[in-house]
């Protein structure tokens, strides 16, 4: 795919948003890869926390086991550590609530940078239980797999996470509608947002996403 516009050098910050399970860490490498933008996700940042036995690991582990989310002023402080002047974020996982996206802005405004695009990855809550709960991670390099479409290779060590148990599950998508998809009206009343299929297979959504873009950074492009 062709992408017309180039945006090294340029300050580009997009957020991906949509149910847990809808495929946000799985497009996260193709974005990287074509857009130079650093990845920031906040699920993995607490989960490096949680492995490192750290308090806020401690406390974070309480939270996520039960599928319920951080404080807001914990994770805005967590991600202001993350973030640096010159960089390009990929956001996954963040924000989730509507504070979390006015404490970013605020975040932003001081650094004189700004949110320029929302990719929302649609998923129907019926297929994001059944891929949930087949879904596996290699706790060291943060790969995950699907048990029946992409099973992780023989002798891997993986786990389900704790949050991916199925009584979690249910709860984790009650938080997501409550709390999380706001964000989605919140970002399409400020012209960002771009919505993709989802369920469709993960090149496909990535060829979407990159098309999407593209469209909308160069809007002059028939
Ligand atoms: P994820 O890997 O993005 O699905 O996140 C896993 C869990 O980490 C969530 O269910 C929350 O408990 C916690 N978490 C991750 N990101 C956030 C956030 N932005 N705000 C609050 N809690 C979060």
């Amino acid at each position: 795919m062709n992408i017309n516009k180039d945006i090294s050098g340029e300050n580009m910050n997009i957020i991906l948003v949509g149910p847990p399970g809808c495929g946000k860490g799985t497009q996260t490498d193709a974005i990287v890869q074509r857009f130079g933008v650093k990845p920031l996700s906040t699920g993995n940042l607490l989960r490096s926390e949680i492995q490192q036995q750290t308090q806020l690991g401690k406390t974070a582990k309480q939270y996520m086991d039960k599928g319920e989310l951080l404080p807001d002023n914990i994770i805005l402080s967590m991600v202001e550590q993350e973030l640096t002047e010159q960089q390009n974020v990929l956001f996954d996982g963040f924000p989730r609530t509507i504070a979390q996206a006015q404490g970013l802005d605020n975040l932003f405004e001081k650094l004189q940078r700004q949110i320029d695009v929302v990719i929302e990855i649609q998923v129907p809550d019926q297929v994001i239980i059944e891929r949930l709960s087949q879904r596996r991670v290699n706790i060291q390099t943060g790969a995950t797999y699907h048990l029946t479409y992409n099973p992780p290779p023989e002798g891997e060590q993986v786990i389900q996470r704790e949050d991916d148990m199925p009584h979690v599950i249910a709860g984790r998508l009650t938080v997501y509608h409550q709390q999380t998809a706001p964000l989605i009206t919140y970002y399409q009343q400020q012209g960002k947002l771009i919505s993709v299929d989802g369920q469709a297979p993960i090149e496909q959504v990535c060829e979407q996403i990159i098309s999407k873009l593209d469209e909308f950074l160069n809007p002059q492009n028939p």
